[in-house]
């Protein structure tokens, strides 16, 4: 079984639901009522070395990426960051890998206003479980399941660079646009200010962690949409199509993963609101295609259908 089976099989049941429950497992992230105002948004992940980053990578961008894949996950709801916690499972008491590690992680923090209120810190292989808390007006969560037929569907930033930068990695040595690369795998941005403005307009959001291809077809499967989508819109970087033939660029992007760019969906006829946006934003939106009623996600290339590799990452 994958990870997403045993989740479905021996997790998402409904034992004693509470009525302030407004979203369970399933999105993003979870959401509960804490007042008559605000919703209380909830995710936690966890990421593990040499499952989801190199050991030797650098301390600092451990702890950077830590907090960036979890904020991510509060910036597909729309959510405001709030307070966080941090559980840190470490090999040994390596005062100097701590340093870079918190160095890391408070320059993010400080960047989104998100403070640490707890965690645990204990001996054991490297991982680094972080949960956060954010908040949201009342019923303003954007969902997976909200997308309707006939919707724009779009991107934020560009997609595939963060793939393409873990195996880079791997060589000894690295050009310059090689190095962008890994940066952009090192340092993840989480499109938290972008994903809080889309509240009211964007109509079923989720962030592309695990390959636009999968992630995009969750939040349409959710939806209960199909799409038809254009491989030639994916938006790639000038430092991946110059280090990458464009094949591979395509497949770093639809399977590779770890981008923590948004995926959304939203009427066309609302693309005036959209543009109005952008001032504040740190990235483009990109239209990729548009849902329909029948399910499931058709890409097509210059016209042709394209069938995407099943090249997506599973734990088990
Ligand atoms: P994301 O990639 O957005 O972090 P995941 O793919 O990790 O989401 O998880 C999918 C959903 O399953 C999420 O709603 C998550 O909270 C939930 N989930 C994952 N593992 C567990 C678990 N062990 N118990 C309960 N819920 C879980
Ligand atoms: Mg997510």
């Amino acid at each position: 079984m994958d990870e997403f089976d045993l989740i479905d099989k021996f997790f998402t049941v409904e034992m004693n639901p509470r009525s302030d429950i407004k979203l369970g497992i399933g999105d993003d992230a979870a959401v509960t009522v804490i007042g008559a105002d605000y919703d209380l948004v909830i995710a936690t992940d966890t990421i593990v070395g040499d499952t989801h980053f190199p050991t030797e990578t650098k301390p600092h961008a451990v702890g950077h990426r830590c907090l960036a894949v979890n904020l991510s996950d509060l910036a597909a709801m729309g959510a405001e960051p709030l307070w966080c916690t941090l559980v840190l499972s470490l090999p040994s008491g390596d005062a100097d890998w701590v340093e870079a590690f918190a160095d890391g992680f408070f320059e993010l923090a400080r960047q989104f206003d998100i403070v640490l209120i707890g965690g645990d810190t204990v001996r054991g292989p490297l991982a680094i479980t972080v949960a956060v808390h954010g908040r949201i007006k009342s019923g303003g969560y954007i969902k997976r399941s909200g997308a309707g037929h006939g919707q724009g569907v779009y991107v934020t930033g560009d997609i595939g660079a963060s793939a393409a930068g873990l195996q880079c990695m791997r060589d000894i040595e690295h050009s310059a646009q090689q190095q962008k690369l890994i940066r952009r795998f090192l340092y993840p941005v989480p499109r938290v200010d972008e994903g809080r403005s889309l509240v009211g307009l964007a109509t079923a959001m989720i962030d592309i962690s695990d390959g636009l291809h999968a992630d995009v077809t969750r939040m349409l499967t959710a939806s209960g949409v199909g799409a038809d989508l254009d491989v030639g819109q994916i938006p790639l970087s000038a430092e991946l199509q110059s280090t990458v033939t464009k094949e591979s660029a395509l497949l770093s992007a639809l399977t590779g993963g770890d981008d923590y760019e948004l995926c959304f969906t939203m009427p066309i006829e609302r693309e005036g609101e959209l543009q109005a946006l952008l001032a504040d934003w740190n990235c483009q939106p990109t239209r990729i295609g548009r849902t329909r009623v029948s399910p499931g996600v058709v890409w097509r290339y210059n016209g042709e259908s394209y069938s995407v590799p099943d090249a997506s990452f599973h734990h088990f």
